[in-house]
């Protein structure tokens, strides 16, 4: 078994993904990169292995269980175990701001659907299949929003507000279950970030985005489990 611990991060081609998997590389994980799209996929875990990193691509659609199941096959045969898990892929399913579409009066169920499939029910399926692999320890990072908070006024895109919500939900309940065990399981939002999903106007880079994951990926025993962070700081729900 190696002693080099074993991360994947999935959705990690580009954005915030992207240099989750460069932070935890330099961190000294194996890093497994993981995306839809392969020809991109391996074309950015060969330029972070040009920089001297220990990562490896693995196609993953994190919507499609036998995509789920084929990875976990791989992480069995090829470490024996799994240390962390970045929940990172997410859509935004809502019409661009602005359109009028975007009310909670308006939302119609294929945006729902689409929300919760990608942003809720893969994270969840993940950490199912996954969790067993990390042998009572690791760390489980969901990459949440602001968006999911019910304590703020947020802006009006029901279908990624409810999904990521309902991500911390599932955060919450698997730390009750993991209660005891070496394995946390914490929500994380990476602020406003500059990739294809925040826009150019955000304030942050995609490494700064990247910080507060790797924070609760690299947690230490007596670290917390079941909250929701920005920067390493707890916000509300
Ligand atoms: P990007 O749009 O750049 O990245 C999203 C990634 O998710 C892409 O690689 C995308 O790949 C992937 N993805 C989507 N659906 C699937 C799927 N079914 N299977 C595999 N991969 C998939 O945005 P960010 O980097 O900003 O987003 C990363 C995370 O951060 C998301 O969960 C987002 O909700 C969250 N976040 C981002 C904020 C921001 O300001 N940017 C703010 C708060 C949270 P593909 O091209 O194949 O769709």
């Amino acid at each position: 078994m190696p002693s080099t611990p074993v991360a994947i991060v999935t959705g990690a081609y580009r954005g915030i993904g992207l240099e989750t998997c460069r932070a935890l590389a330099e961190r000294g994980y194996a890093v497994v990169l993981t995306a839809r799209r392969e020809a991109a996929g391996r074309q950015a875990a060969e330029a972070l292995r040009r920089d001297g990193h220990d990562i490896r691509y693995q196609p993953l659609d994190v919507t499609d269980a036998s995509s789920i199941e084929h990875l976990a096959r791989f992480i069995d045969e090829t470490f024996g175990r799994l240390d962390v898990l970045v929940n990172n892929a997410g859509i935004f399913p809502d019409p661009t701001p602005g359109s009028g579409a975007a009310s909670v009066f308006a939302v119609d169920a294929e945006t729902l659907r689409a929300g919760f499939e990608t942003n809720t029910i893969a994270p969840l399926r993940l950490c199912q299949t996954l969790i067993p692999l990390m042998r009572g320890e690791g760390r489980i990072v969901n990459v949440s929003s602001g968006m999911g908070q019910l304590s703020e006024m947020n802006g009006c895109c029901p279908g990624y507000r409810l999904s990521k919500t309902a991500l911390n939900a599932v955060t919450r309940i698997f730390a009750d279950e993991l209660r005891g065990t070496g394995i946390k399981v914490n929500s994380v939002c990476p602020g406003w970030v500059r990739t294809e999903m925040g826009g150019p106007e955000a304030p942050r880079s995609p490494q700064e985005g990247a910080r507060g994951i790797l924070w609760a990926a690299t947690l230490p025993a007596d670290g917390p489990s079941g909250g929701f962070f920005r920067d390493g700081q707890p916000i509300p729900w």
